[in-house]
C-alpha cells in the first residue's frame, strides 16, 4: 500500500490511500477537494494511469476534515463515504456507518475502524493491514505525532482510553494523523522531559523535514511511546515537571498533561521551509 499525504488548509492533511497494482485508491478526511483534486492528477502522471477513488474515509466530522467531501462526490462519482456510526447526520454523504472493530477489505487490504472518541465523540482511527506488511493508521485529530487532540466532546477518561488503544498497536505501526503539529508538539514536549534523548533526535529531524517543506508524518507507535507526552505518563521526569502525584490515576495525570498543553505557546515562530534565493 502506498500512502500519499495531501498538504490541505494550512496545515491539515488529507491522504491518498493506493492499493498496489491497481488504479484505485481512498481519500482519507479530504478537507478541501482542490488539492485533493490536483494530488490525483500528479499521481496519475508519475504512473501513467487515472487513479480511480473508490471510497472517502472519514476519522471524525470537523468541517476540516470532511470539507471536500461533496465536492469529490460529485465530481468523482464516489458512492461510498465511511465514518462511526454516530457521525450519522455530522459527516456530508455519509454511506457507511462503522462499529468499533469493523473491518472491510479494499484490494488486497484490510482496514478495521477503532472507535477512539475523546476529541470528538465520533472518532475513529483506521488500521490497514496487507499481508506481512507493517500496519498503517489513520489517527485523524486523536493522536498527532508527538501531541494529541484537544477534548472537545468526550472526557479526559475517554481521551486516555483511546490514546491506550492506539498505542496498544504493533511497535512497527506507521502513524498518519490529521494535521502538521509535529514541531510544536515537540516542543512542548521538551518542557516535561529536557533529558529526553529520543525526543531530542525526533525534534531534529522535524525541523529538518520542515525546513524542506515535508511533511513530518508517518510516525512510529515505537516511536510515540518514546517520545510523546500524553503517552509517557510514567516518565519521572514529566511527572515532577506537572507536580504528578503517584497515586493519581492515569487518566488524571493525563488530565494534566492535556491542561499543560492547552495553554503552552512555543515562544519563537517555527521552522519555515528555505526559499531558494
Ligand atoms: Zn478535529
Amino acid at each position: 500500500m502506498l500512502t500519499v499525504p495531501v498538504p490541505c488548509l494550512s496545515d491539515n492533511y488529507a491522504y491518498l490511500l493506493i492499493a498496489p497494482g491497481t488504479n484505485e485508491c481512498m481519500v482519507v478526511d479530504p478537507s478541501e477537494g482542490g488539492p485533493v483534486l490536483s494530488a490525483l492528477a500528479q499521481q496519475k502522471t508519475r504512473d501513467g494511469r487515472a487513479l480511480t477513488v473508490k471510497a472517502i474515509l472519514c476519522t471524525h466530522h470537523h468541517h476540516d476534515h470532511v470539507g471536500g467531501v461533496e465536492a469529490l462526490v460529485s465530481e468523482l462519482g464516489v458512492t461510498s463515504v465511511y465514518g462511526y456510526e454516530a457521525d450519522r447526520g455530522r459527516i456530508p454523504a455519509q454511506t457507511h456507518f462503522l462499529t468499533d472493530g469493523e473491518s472491510f477489505t479494499f484490494a488486497n487490504m484490510t482496514i478495521t475502524a477503532m472507535h477512539i472518541p475523546g476529541h470528538t465523540t465520533g472518532a475513529v482511527a483506521y488500521v490497514v493491514r496487507e499481508g506481512a506488511a507493517d500496519p498503517i493508521v489513520f489517527t485523524g485529530d486523536t493522536l498527532f505525532i508527538g501531541g494529541c487532540g484537544r477534548i472537545f466532546e468526550g472526557t479526559p477518561e475517554m481521551m486516555h482510553a483511546s490514546l491506550q488503544k492506539v498505542a496498544a498497536l504493533p511497535k512497527e505501526t506507521r502513524i498518519y494523523c490529521g494535521h502538521e503539529y509535529t514541531e510544536s508538539n515537540y516542543r512542548f514536549a521538551a518542557t516535561l522531559e529536557p533529558t529526553n534523548l529520543r525526543l531530542q533526535k525526533a525534534r531534529e529531524r522535524a525541523a529538518t523535514e520542515r525546513r524542506a517543506n515535508n511533511p513530518t508524518v508517518p510516525g512510529t507507535v515505537e516511536e510515540e511511546l518514546a517520545t510523546n507526552p500524553f503517552l509517557r505518563l510514567d516518565s519521572a521526569e514529566l511527572r515532577k515537571a506537572l507536580a504528578i502525584d503517584a497515586a493519581e490515576t492515569p487518566a488524571q495525570m493525563f488530565a494534566k498533561v492535556r491542561a499543560a498543553k492547552d495553554v503552552f505557546r512555543p515562544s519563537a515562530p517555527l521552522s519555515q521551509p528555505r526559499v531558494p534565493t
